[in-house]
């Protein structure tokens, strides 16, 4: 039996998005969090999950090497961020210019995942306006997924709840 069978996947996005799903279930919500994707053989396979501590900023280098096809990383939500955190950050777009890979990101703030690849997306393609009347960039990629925002805890509840009783016979 081979036990790693189900963590490869056939597409890189199945990797980033079931990665990012086990992300919002086990990551503390208050710290960025995030992993690689590499080739394996037989498709792909995501790492395990880091975090920086920090609100803002996670660092993937320890994961990085020559199978690396992509990263993924959560955007937490907190009032500092909520205008940026649907978005891939300046350093996002760059790290996955500089590196040649996908980068995936789950915001928790609507909690969909965005895909940006620099072969194929367009960078700073949204403008995003501040009170003060400053104006950004930021890169919006597009949206290749969506995780339910509640725990994966809950989620697994509701899966144990719904088995089956034993059945009664009518007399
Ligand atoms: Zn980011």
């Amino acid at each position: 039996m081979n036990l790693l069978a189900l963590a490869v996947f056939m597409t890189v996005d199945e990797a980033a998005i079931d990665a990012l799903k086990r992300a919002a279930a086990v990551c503390d919500p208050q710290f960025e969090c995030g992993g690689v994707v590499r080739t394996v053989p037989g498709g792909f396979e995501a790492s395990g999950l880091t975090t920086s501590n920090k609100p803002f900023g996670v660092d993937l280098e320890l994961f990085y090497g020559p199978n690396v096809v992509a990263d993924f990383h959560t955007h937490i939500c907190s009032i500092h961020n909520r205008p940026f955190a649907d978005f891939f950050s300046q350093a996002d777009v760059l790290a996955n210019q500089g590196l040649h890979t996908v980068g995936y990101m789950l915001s928790l703030c609507d909690w969909n995942i965005r895909r940006y690849d620099p072969s194929q997306d367009d960078r700073d393609d949204e403008e995003v306006d501040f009170h003060s009347g400053l104006v950004i960039y930021l890169t919006c990629g597009h949206i290749v997924g969506w995780v339910p925002p509640t725990s994966a805890g809950r989620l697994e509840l509701t899966v144990a709840r719904r088995r089956s009783r034993p059945i009664t016979r009518p007399s």
